[in-house]
């Protein structure tokens, strides 16, 4: 065996971001790639939907911002994933719904240069909007999301297209985005992702 390379790559900085507008399915494919890798799932929604539950400071500072599908502040967002990053060792994640601001993308890439963490893919899962609208509606029978309802889930469309797309277009210029159909069923979705990270941009 070669031992100046690990052998096991699985103890590698690795770092993928799931990008897509709400409903695109991120969150179910970013929880199966995370368990099957070995790698964790930071999903931002979570951690605010927790401090929410939690009753803490940031929730019921957060809670208004998110019932009416606007985004969090990105100094909120930036020292939450800064605190995180720096409890990890190896950097192993995989983000799911950060960054979502230019300024939340550039940020990142501060702390990843500073880390020496490489960003190793960045995947965008796209859906067509009415889809997404409907996915959303069916979403908030069961998930009691209070931005699961067609108002607010248009309103995230929009902040989506106005905020969040040229994050899309940040990484595009660094050549990292494989944009991947995010329409079939959640196995052939998987199967794609699965391609793209094997082979990446
Ligand atoms: P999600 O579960 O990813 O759809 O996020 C639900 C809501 O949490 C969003 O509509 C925002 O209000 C808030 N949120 C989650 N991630 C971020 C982020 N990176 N920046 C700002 N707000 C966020």
């Amino acid at each position: 065996m070669d031992n100046t390379k690990p052998e096991n790559t699985k103890l590698e900085n690795q770092v993928i971001i799931f990008l897509g507008a709400p409903g695109a399915g991120k969150g179910t494919q970013a929880a199966r790639l995370a368990t099957e890798h070995n790698l964790l799932q930071i999903s931002t929604g979570d951690i605010l939907r927790d401090h929410i539950a939690r009753g803490t400071e940031l929730g019921q500072r957060v809670e208004p911002i998110m019932k009416q599908g606007h985004l969090v502040p990105d100094d909120v967002l930036v020292s939450m994933i800064g605190e995180k990053l720096q409890t990890l060792e190896p950097v192993r994640v995989i983000f799911d719904g950060f960054p979502r601001t230019l300024a939340q993308a550039e940020a990142l890439d501060q702390m990843l240069l500073q880390n020496g963490t490489p960003l190793n893919s960045v995947l965008l899962l796209e859906v067509p909007t009415e889809e997404l609208i409907a996915r959303i509606v069916n979403r908030g029978i069961s998930s009691e999301r209070s931005d699961d309802n067609e108002t607010t889930a248009r309103a995230r469309q929009q902040v989506y297209h106005d905020l969040t797309q040229p994050v899309v277009e940040h990484y595009r210029k660094q050549g990292l985005v494989q944009a991947l159909e995010g329409r079939g069923s959640t196995n052939e979705v998987y199967a794609r992702i699965l391609e793209a990270v094997q082979t990446p941009a």
